[in-house]
């Protein structure tokens, strides 16, 4: 029987729906439809591609109140974190890139090297087919639309299937149908993880994954089956590293901003802060003052209301425990827990945003992804200690350096093992979607937005072209003495070394010659 998911709203505490796993039949009826449409959308030009893309945008644009509710109703995240996380960049990332499209998907002619003379080279965009989407919780408009533009923008057709927890039931269809998009270019599957390998079993031609390392690594092992490639943005731990040069003020609030926003659940989120010792103690001060006076929504808060609270909901409340105990543990090895640390009373999915100070590696809030509202901060003393630190993790998706000295800050992230960093910023280069995403080690395989979100939906076709004439190539049947010897020639004069063109000329013209004359005799010579 199909597993069914109750999808609740984590600021009343009451279910909104449930929702069932998609059958195997209807997954191929999907693909079906999906694919008959994929061949309509490769036949069609960028032009109209990036016109079905608008009214899309045009759509949530005029709607984006109502938009914004639904996702706060299953996320529970502030009203804020919806409209700029979600809303915002969805609509920039349209207006950046469908301007650069049609240069990026061009026909890109490369050059020919002179051991091919005669010869051209190219490089053709082509769209694989059907791109699978698979979707975590934290942002779930954005997280299914922006890979699916990209996808789209390429050619390509998508099958999106969101988180279990956070499904938005109906609400892409609405934007979709509602907006005038294309039908059937872009399908909605419900369910959790047995659908989600149902999916990968109808065979798509690329499958592109936001969510755990663990289920990274199970889709990329049954991904392997088929040899479907995978992108895979997984999570994160990372690290913000605060020198004493910074203006305190700024840099707090930026801090607080990039720990707490969504209430911490984002794969980019601060969750390591290291700063610098002269500064460790006012830092820390100031900090804790300002994280308690962020305020929390109530089960009968309004949502509508944009300054209502700063920090949202936990949108899992298996994710609460996961917090607790990482902070258990580490209050178990010394830690100190200065300000929240626990859920709230009145509203238990709500986890009161946290700065904890005495932590060291050995404990799992350095290494883990706690992915809740908490920020363990450590202090730090020289460059190479911060380093060493920041890299000591199995995670390498997102990091910041605060510093005036931006010649230091660079350096810093340049010595940094991770795929972003932000310099006096947190979490800015996903704001800019002329920038690739995309994580090391265990953070993820791939890079998507930017040209390279167009390019990883792409089958990269290369193209030489050659003359039809009598000449064969030197390197083409029969294999004689003498064009070994010109080859060699080539190879010392040519190739590897300085030209000399008086050496090359002569071997070149020579093994010209020997092509037009010594060929493998065929029925048409006899
Ligand atoms: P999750 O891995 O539990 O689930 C994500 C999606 O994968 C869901 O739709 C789920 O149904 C599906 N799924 C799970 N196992 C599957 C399987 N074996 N085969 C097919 N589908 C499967 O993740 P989550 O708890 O929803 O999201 C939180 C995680 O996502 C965090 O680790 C976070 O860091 C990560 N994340 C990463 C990024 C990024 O861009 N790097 C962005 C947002 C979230």
């Amino acid at each position: 029987m199909a597993k069914s998911f109750e999808v609740l709203n984590p600021i009343t505490e009451q279910t909104l729906y449930t929702i069932s796993d998609t059958s195997t039949s209807d997954v191929q009826k999907v693909f079906q439809n999906v694919r008959a449409a994929q061949q309509v959308i490769a036949q069609k030009s960028i032009d109209w591609r990036i016109k079905e893309i608008y009214k899309i945008r045009d759509y949530i644009k005029a709607n984006r109140e109502e938009i914004t509710n639904k996702i706060i109703e299953e996320t529970g995240k502030a009203r804020f974190d919806a409209l700029t996380s979600e809303i915002f960049e969805i609509i920039d990332v349209i207006d950046v890139i469908t301007k650069k499209v049609k240069k990026v998907l061009k026909d890109e002619k490369v050059s020919t090297p002179l051991v091919l003379l005669g010869k051209s080279s190219k490089v053709i965009y082509e769209p694989l087919g059907i791109v699978l989407i698979i979707t975590p919780w934290n942002y779930p408009l954005y997280q299914a639309l922006i890979p699916s533009f990209y996808a789209f923008l390429s050619g390509n057709a998508a099958v999106v299937k969101p988180s279990e927890l956070t499904p938005l039931k109906g609400l892409i269809e609405e934007i979709l149908t509602a907006s005038g998009f294309m039908q059937d270019a872009i399908q909605v599957v419900y369910g959790g993880r047995e659908t989600g390998k149902a999916l990968i079993d109808a065979k798509p031609n690329k499958i592109h994954f936001t969510g755990s390392t663990r289920a990274g690594k199970e889709i990329m092992k049954q991904a392997a089956e088929h040899l479907i490639p995978v992108d895979l943005e997984l999570g994160g731990k990372d690290p913000s590293i605060v020198f004493d040069d910074v203006n305190l003020s700024r840099t707090v609030n930026g801090v607080m901003w990039g720990a707490f926003t969504t209430a911490g659940q984002s794969c980019t989120s601060i969750e390591r802060l290291y700063v610098h010792e002269n500064i460790y103690d006012v830092f820390v001060n100031d900090i804790v003052a300002r994280t308690k006076r962020l305020r929390t929504p109530e089960a009968k808060t309004d949502i509508t209301q944009p300054d209502a609270y700063d920090i949202g909901c936990m949108t899992s409340p298996a994710q609460i425990k996961i917090i607790e105990a990482h902070l258990a543990d580490a209050t178990e090895k010394g830690a100190k827990i200065l300000c929240g640390g626990t859920t709230k009373q009145s509203l238990q999915n709500c986890f009161l945003p946290t700065v904890v100070t005495g932590v060291n590696h050995s404990m799992k809030i350095m290494q883990e992804e706690t992915f809740g509202p908490v920020l363990p901060i450590m202090k730090f003393k020289t460059e190479q200690q911060v380093i060493e630190l920041a890299n000591d993790s199995e995670y390498g998706l997102g990091a910041s350096v605060w510093s005036k000295d931006l010649k230091r800050a660079d350096r810093i992230a340049r010595a940094l093992v991770c795929g972003n960093v932000s310099i006096n910023n947190h979490m800015i280069t996903e704001a800019n979607p002329n920038l690739p995403f995309g994580g090391v080690k265990q953070s993820g395989i791939g890079r998507y937005k930017g040209k390279w979100g167009l390019h990883t939906f792409s089958n990269i076709k290369s193209i030489v072209t050659d003359k039809q004439g009598s000449i064969i190539d030197p390197h083409w049947y029969p294999f004689t003495k003498e064009k070994y010897k010109m080859i060699n020639t080539v190879l010392d004069h040519l190739i590897g070394g300085k030209l000399n063109i008086f050496k090359v000329l002569p071997a070149a013209l020579k093994l010209d010659s020997i092509g037009k004359q010594q060929q493998i005799k065929g029925t048409q010579d006899v």
